[in-house]
Parts: C-alpha cells; structure tokens; sequence
C-alpha cells in the first residue's frame, strides 16, 4: 500500500507508480517520464529558441498550435508536482487570501518565480473561470504577452440565428487568435489539416487502450491511465514520441493473455480537476475500482472531421461537446460518456475555494443520481501531496457500496 511506503510527494507517487507499481510496462514509464519532464522541456525548448506559447492544456489547440510552429504549454500543468512556494508566493505578493482556489494560486505564484525563464506568451479562454481571468490580466504587469480568446458559453436553449452568430464569433475570434500566436502570419492552413488528422489517429488509438483497459482493468493504473489522457490533447511537448508510446503500450495490451490483469473491479468515472493528491488514485485501485472513465474536456471520442477545411472543422469541434457549454447541456453528454464506459459510480474532484464547480457539481450530481450513478464528491488542494485518512476512509466506503450493489443486481 502506497502509505506504508510513505509516499508523500507527487513525485514520488508517480515514481512508484513507474519503478514498483508498473515496472513491467516500459510504455507507462516513459508516458511518466514524459510527464515529469513536461514543463521542465518548455523552458528548455523557449531557451533554445523555440516557439513555445501556453494555453489551457485540454482544448483543442494541439491543431492550431502544432500546426501553426508552435509547441503547446499547458498552463493547468503547473505547480502539480508540488505548489507550496508558489502559493506561498501568489498570496505574499498579491496579498491573496488563504481560501482563494490552490490552482489560481499555484499558477499565478509559478508565472511569478519563473517569469525570467517561462515563455511570454499566453492565451487564455474567457470560458475559464473569472479567477483564472483574472491572473492573466495581472500578468500583463510582469512582462507577459497575453490574448484573450473571447468566446463566450454556449447556452443550451439558443436559437438557430443564435448558434450561428455564435459559430461567427467564435470563427473570428480563432483567426484572430492565430494571428497573435504567428506574430501576425497567416494561418498555416496545411499544418492544421496535417495536425488534425494525426490528433484523430493518436484519439483512435487511445480509444483502443480504454478497451484493453475493460479486458486487463489492473495492468494500469488509474493514476498514470490520467497521466496518459492529460496529454491527449498537447502530448507532452512530443507528438512523436507520445504516438509511438502509445502504440508500445498497444502492443503489451495485445501481448496479455486471457484473463491476466483481470481482478473484478467497480468501473468508475472521474469528472472535475484532474485531481492533485494522487494517494487518491491508489487508494481506489487498492479498494478495488478503477477508473475506467474520465471525463476529459478533450474526451477521445469527439473528432476534427477531416472533410472540411481545418479553421471550420475546429469551430465544427468546438460546437459539438466542448467544455463551453450549458451545465444542462454537459450533463447529457457526461452520462452518455459515463454509461458507454459502465461506470458503476462517479468520483467529482473539485479544489477548495472553488465556487464555479461546488455549484456545478450539485447541479450534475443531481442529473447522475436521478439517472441511477451514485456519485461521490471530493475537494482537494494543489499544496499537499497526499489525501487524510477521512477521503480514504469515504472512497473505500463507496466502492464497498457499489461492489454491494452489483453483486446484489
Ligand atoms: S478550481 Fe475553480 S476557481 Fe480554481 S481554476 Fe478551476 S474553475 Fe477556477
């Protein structure tokens, strides 16, 4: 059990994860070390010249960055493998108070200390919530080059005049958005085309592991299975080497016989953060669950249509399931996600001093009950590194529970 070993650090828990946990899966391995080396490779890469530009890491951009030059910064990543300095440092200088969200902080305090070395520029969403607005405004004080990408929600009762006024905008809005990140350029319409259809082949793929995943549900494991899909959408920096990791972890799935790997498991979905206390993670494997579904702004089923060209096949993209919509509107796709994975009950993750998501959670956990999947709600931090005794107390109960009720249908 990863608490006896005394695991304590993020770190340290992916180390384990790589070195004991999995230390048959070279593939998992090198998708952790991918990670860990993530943020770390940006600053090498803008050091060295390169052009590289930060964006909330699960949306569609690795098409209209990669496609246009650029190398996509995951600003979500930062301060995951520990925030206590930066946080310390958020609420030092912008006297920020205690309770404000931990990833605000742990973002804004990370732009602070590094600011001599990070990348200059940053696109933010105006769909991201108003606090993480509004550090990038205050950024712009400390020599940081940001964008807007002004798009608004997407509301689910909208007329058809509407929706396209909407698509325009929002059409516009991306021209726009590729002209600051091409210093002006035009668009590089071949490299998106190029980038769209290699991110549908890397999602096929992907969707193929979560099938292997059903067949040998503890060959991996729930933490690095997120550390995996966190880069579906930005690949760590390397497209490349995250394709052909990926189809190394194909071919040990297709190497596995029949029933190895195959302890009974609750399925189970994850919605919310991608959560940071990753003792989370272990404590529902060792208690028998897996995490089987999760729920990903950039989920692997929702594909560019490579018929059309490239600027209008991501407005197509955006306006199908993505993350700017309605709660009601999300709540339907969830579910439909949630039941084509069998999700037996559903993990939310939000961090403390959230507002946006403790009001959306009640909203969706309330449309997942009445739709018969329990759901489990857990608030968490950026600055600890390992969940109380209590979470795990209350994750174990639930996964009883549910193990309870399959065996009783
Ligand atoms: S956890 Fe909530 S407050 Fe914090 S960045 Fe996310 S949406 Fe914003």
């Amino acid at each position: 059990m990863s608490d006896e070993k005394n695991l304590k650090t993020q770190l340290e828990h992916l180390l384990d994860n790589k070195n004991v946990r999995q230390k048959y899966s070279p593939a998992i391995g090198k998708i952790i070390d991918m990670y860990i080396d993530y943020i770390p490779f940006l600053i090498r890469e803008h050091e060295s010249g390169k052009r590289v530009a930060w964006n909330c890491g699960l949306m569609s951009d690795p098409s209209i960055f990669y496609g246009n030059g650029v190398i996509p910064a995951s600003y979500t990543e930062l301060g995951r493998l520990g925030a206590i300095e930066e946080i310390t440092k958020a609420q030092d200088h912008f006297q920020i108070p205690v309770e404000t969200c931990s990833m605000v902080k742990a973002n804004l305090g990370e732009f602070l200390i590094y600011k001599d070395r990070f990348p200059k520029k940053i696109n933010y969403s105006s769909h991201d919530c108003e606090p993480y607005n509004m550090i990038f405004e205050l950024l712009k004080d400390y020599g940081y080059d940001v964008n807007l990408f002004d798009v608004g929600f997407n509301p689910g009762r909208k007329s058809e005049v509407r929706s396209e006024e909407m698509k325009k905008h929002y059409r516009n809005e991306l021209l726009r958005k590729i002209e600051w990140l091409n210093d002006g350029a035009d668009p590089d319409i071949e490299g998106m085309k190029r980038e769209q259809i290699k991110y549908n082949r890397v999602q096929r793929k992907l969707q193929k592991i979560i099938e292997y995943r059903f067949k040998f549900p503890t060959y991996m494991s729930s933490l690095s299975y997120m550390i995996m899909m966190i880069g579906n959408g930005h690949y760590f920096g390397h497209p490349e080497e995250y394709e052909k990791t990926i189809d190394d972890l194909l071919l040990e799935f297709e190497s596995l016989k029949e029933g190895e790997y195959h302890d009974e498991k609750v399925v189970l979905g994850w919605y919310g953060a991608r959560g940071q206390e990753f003792n989370v993670y272990e404590t529902i494997d060792e208690s028998g669950g897996a995490i089987l579904a999760f729920s990903l702004p950039n989920n692997p089923y929702t594909l560019f249509d490579e018929s059309l060209d490239p600027i209008e096949a991501v407005v197509k993209f955006e306006f199908s399931d993505r993350s700017s919509m309605s709660v009601a509107e999300r709540n339907g796709i969830l579910l439909n996600q949630f039941q084509k994975y069998g999700a037996k009950g559903v993990l939310f993750y939000g961090f403390l001093g959230c507002s946006l998501t403790s009001i959306q959670f009640e909203m969706t956990r309330k449309y997942l009950q009445e739709n018969n999947i329990p759901v489990l709600n857990l608030v968490g931090s950026f600055d600890v590194g390992s969940v109380s005794g209590q979470v795990k107390t209350r994750i174990q109960a639930f996964i009883e529970m549910l193990q309870k009720e399959n065996h009783e249908i």
